[in-house]
C-alpha cells in the first residue's frame, strides 16, 4: 500500500511561489547525497533527525538537562551545552523545554499523512496552475517514497514537480519520471572535477537530465555561488551543458546566506559565514548569455509573467 509508505521529511511548506508554477505545497525530504559547503538548509543533509537549539529563546531553566537520559546536556554554565556525539536524538529535551528553544528536525510521515496537507490547497492549485513540489535535501535519496507521493498526487489531478540535483543512479531517477510533470533540475557547474568536490557525478547528472527532457518538462536551476561558479565563463558553460541536454529554460538563483543561523543552531561551523549574498541585479549581466544558444534565462526562479 503506497498510502502507508513512510517518508523522512524535515518540513512541509504551503503557499510556495518559487518552487514551480502557481501556488504550491513543497515537501522537503531529509537526507542528501551531496555536501555543498554553502547549503542553506544544513538540517536537510543528514537522513537522521537533527537537534536545533535556539539560544535566544532559552531562559536557562535547566529542564532539558534534567530530561536527558544520556547526560548529553551540560548545565554548569548559564546556558546548556550539548554534547552532540552523546545525543541519540530521542527528543526528550525538546519535549521538556517550555520555551520551544529545542527542536528535533526530521520525522517520518506516511504518504497519506502528507497528502492530507497537500490536498488542503487544491483550490489554489486549480486557480493558479500550482501543485505539489518535492524538494530536499535530495528527494531522490528516497526514490520509491518520492515516486509514491508523486503518483498519489498526480493520480488526484495535482500538478507535480521534483526539485533535484539528480546525482543518482538512473534506476532511481527512472522511478520518479512517470509521475513528475516538471523537473526543477539543479546544475551547479559544468566541470566534473568541481562536481566531485561536492560529492556529485556529472555523467550521472547528464544522463538523468537527458531522460527528464525527453519525458517531462524541465527548468534548469543554477545556484550562482561566489567563488564556485560566479563567472561569465562558468555560467555560459552551465547554460551550454543544459542546452546540449535539451533544456531551453534556465533560472539563475543568487546565493543567499539566510541559512547562516541554522549552523549555529545545529552546533556546526559555517565556512561561508563571511560570504556576502548576491543580489538579482548582480546576476543581470548573465541574462543575455543564453540568447545565442536559444535558452531562456530568468533571474531568481520566478515565472516569466512575474518578472
Ligand atoms: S529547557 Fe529550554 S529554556 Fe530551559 S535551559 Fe533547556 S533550552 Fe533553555
Ligand atoms: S535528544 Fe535526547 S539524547 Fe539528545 S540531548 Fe535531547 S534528551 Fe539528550
Amino acid at each position: 500500500m503506497i498510502d502507508s509508505m513512510e517518508i523522512t521529511i524535515f518540513d512541509i511548506q504551503r503557499f510556495c511561489v518559487h518552487d514551480g508554477p502557481g501556488i504550491r505545497t513543497t515537501v522537503f525530504f531529509k537526507g542528501c547525497n551531496l555536501s555543498c559547503p554553502w547549503c542553506s538548509n544544513p538540517e536537510s543533509q543528514s537522513a537522521k533527525p537533527d537537534l536545533l537549539y535556539f539560544e535566544s529563546k532559552c531562559v536557562s531553566c535547566g529542564r532539558c538537562s534534567a530530561a536527558c537520559p544520556e547526560r548529553a546536556i551540560d548545565f554548569s554554565s548559564a546556558k546548556p551545552f550539548f554534547y552532540r556525539d552523546l545525543c541519540t536524538r530521542c527528543g526528550k529535551c525538546a519535549q521538556a523545554c517550555m520555551q520551544y528553544a529545542i527542536e528535533l528536525s526530521g520525522k517520518k510521515m506516511t504518504v497519506s499523512e502528507i497528502m492530507e496537507t497537500v490536498r488542503m490547497d487544491a483550490d489554489y492549485y486549480r486557480n493558479t496552475g500550482g501543485g505539489l513540489t518535492v524538494s530536499g535535501g535530495e528527494p531522490l535519496c528516497q526514490p520509491r517514497e518520492a515516486a509514491a507521493l508523486l503518483k498519489t498526487a498526480k493520480g488526484g489531478g495535482i500538478h507535480t514537480a521534483v526539485e533535484t540535483a539528480a546525482s543518482v543512479a538512473p534506476e532511481s531517477f527512472e522511478t520518479v519520471i512517470p509521475y513528475a510533470d516538471l523537473f526543477l533540475f539543479d546544475i551547479k557547474h559544468s566541470n566534473p572535477a568541481k562536481f566531485k568536490e561536492i560529492g556529485a557525478d556529472l555523467e550521472l547528472i547528464k544522463a538523468n537530465l537527458k531522460q527528464a527532457v525527453q519525458r517531462s518538462a524541465v527548468i534548469a536551476r543554477v545556484p550562482v555561488i561566489p567563488g564556485f561558479n560566479d563567472t561569465k565563463e562558468e555560467i555560459y558553460g552551465i547554460l551550454r551543458l543544459a542546452k546540449e541536454c535539451g533544456v531551453d529554460r534556465a533560472d539563475l538563483l543568487p546565493y543567499h546566506n539566510l541559512g547562516r543561523s541554522k549552523y549555529a543552531q545545529l552546533g556546526r561551523p559555517y565556512g561561508w559565514r563571511e560570504t556576502e549574498a548576491l543580489t538579482k541585479e548582480e546576476l543581470e549581466p548573465y541574462r543575455g548569455l543564453g540568447k545565442e544558444m536559444g535558452i531562456e534565462v530568468a533571474i531568481g526562479g520566478k515565472q516569466p509573467h512575474e518578472e
